[in-house]
């Protein structure tokens, strides 16, 4: 990859350096299309991402999950305890990963380690080069994209836009979406504790929201705790040394003594979808096109398929030497990406209002439901499948093949 300025063409440009633009940019450029990257440098990020399966095996093909490997813990098993005081509580219900056949669920990371990782591989790729800053103007007409930057302009085919929430690229396209604010705020940060985790990640349900402990390499974790705004400011707020008995309290000692590491991260939860994924030679993904709260670590794995998917529509466009920004590749993107997206949403939408309601037949047929997901074998391992490997969306980087 190469840094460039002044007036560039390439075939397609990926708007956007988080995690989705630069695995879409990667894909690309491992499929032999050439790729605009317009990025600009990370910013500190304290989060991790716990990558479902099919995201390692994306990862471990683009040649990126060396340098994750050692930065990552395995997911083994999962547990979700009713930590409400409700009439009707669920049972605490375990799910392993070899119950389905799989040695874990997938790996927890650090953002900042995942993100080093997608930045190191994509300076090492030839069909790829690289605008350090910022796109200020995207705009399309009948046979390509504009984008503007500080010191120049590139034109392209097709513009990917992986420019967050905030989308200039949705917003470009005249795309709308629809978006709610939930009354929740997550509080994140990463903990040292003396128990081991047992490759185990914790989910506490409580009225305010699910409070998650996520294994990281060692005895350390990752935390994301979601309360109403103003708790979770208060929260935020304590000093260390106040902070970590506080979540010890919350983990009932799950993980013995904690110690609070630097680095504290507040964020509104919200849910939104873009009304469309792509229009106008300009398709969205990761969060331009959809956002869901951070519950069943959803998000960022959705936003991996959308690269996968779109890095794969493109090549075989490429390949056909069809126009890769053309109306009939879009319409593919939108085709291949919508299910998977309204599925999760609407999972990870109810079961965040289940644990929010204060309506008593709702909170039974919540409980009712873990009661039966506990018990019925074939039915765990449905759901247990569907949620690391969704039958709705195995783009073929997902599966271990190339682009
Ligand atoms: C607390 C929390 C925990 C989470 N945990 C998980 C998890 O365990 N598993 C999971 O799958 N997901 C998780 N998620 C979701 C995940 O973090 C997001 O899906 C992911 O970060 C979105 O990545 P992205 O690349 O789409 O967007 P972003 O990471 O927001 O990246 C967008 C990038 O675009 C850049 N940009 C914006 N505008 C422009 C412009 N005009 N020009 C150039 N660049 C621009 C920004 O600087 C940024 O670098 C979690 C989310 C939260 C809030």
């Amino acid at each position: 990859m190469s840094d460039v300025g002044e007036k560039v063409t390439a075939e397609v440009a990926v708007i956007g350096g988080g995690p989705a633009g630069l695995v879409s940019a990667i894909a690309l450029a491992a499929a032999g299309v050439e790729t605009l990257l317009i990025a600009r440098p990370a910013e500190a990020d304290h989060r991790t991402t716990a990558l479902l399966a099919g995201s390692v095996t994306a990862l471990m093909t683009l040649g990126v999950w060396e340098a994750c490997r050692g930065h990552g813990a395995g997911l083994t098993k999962i547990r979700i305890i009713d930590d409400t005081a409700r009439l009707f509580r669920a049972p605490e219900i375990a799910f392993a990963a070899a119950e389905i056949g799989l040695d874990a669920f997938g790996y927890n990371i650090e953002n900042r380690h995942l993100l080093a990782a997608l930045f190191a591989r994509a300076a090492a790729m030839k069909n790829l080069s690289r605008i350090a800053g910022t796109a200020l103007a995207i705009e399309s007409d009948a046979t390509g994209v504009t984008i503007k930057f500080a010191d120049g302009e590139a034109r392209v085919k097709l513009a990917i836009g992986a420019d967050g929430q905030r989308s200039l690229s949705r917003t470009a396209a005249g795309i709308g979406s629809q978006r709610r604010i939930y009354p929740q705020t997550a509080l994140t940060l990463n903990l040292a504790h003396t128990r081991p985790h047992d490759d185990t990640s914790t989910e506490f349900h409580t009225e305010a929201g699910p409070f998650t402990l996520v294994p990281l390499p060692g005895r350390r974790s990752s935390l994301v705790c979601v309360l109403d705004p103003a708790a979770a400011t208060a929260l935020a707020a304590k000093t260390d040394a106040e902070l970590a008995p506080e979540i010890e309290r919350r983990a009932h000692s799950l993980l013995g003594k904690m110690s609070v590491e630097p680095g504290r991260g507040l964020f509104p939860l919200a849910v939104e979808t873009a009304s469309s994924f792509a229009r106008g030679r300009i398709a969205l993904v990761g969060e331009a096109a959809h956002v869901v709260p951070p519950i069943g670590a959803q998000g960022l794995n959705l936003g991996l398929r959308d690269g996968a998917t779109i890095a794969e529509i493109v090549a075989d466009a490429q390949r056909q030497d069809l126009d890769v920004g053309s109306p009939g590749v879009l319409a593919r993107y939108e085709t291949q990406r919508r299910a998977d997206v309204a599925s999760r949403t609407i999972a990870v939408d109810l079961l965040n209002r289940s644990l929010l309601t204060d309506f008593v037949p709702a909170q039974s047929a919540r409980a009712l439901s873990l009661y039966l997901v506990d018990r019925i074998g074939p039915l765990r391992r449905v759901l247990m499948r569907e949620g690391v490997t969704p039958a709705a969306s195995q783009p073929r980087l997902m599966r271990g093949e190339t682009v």
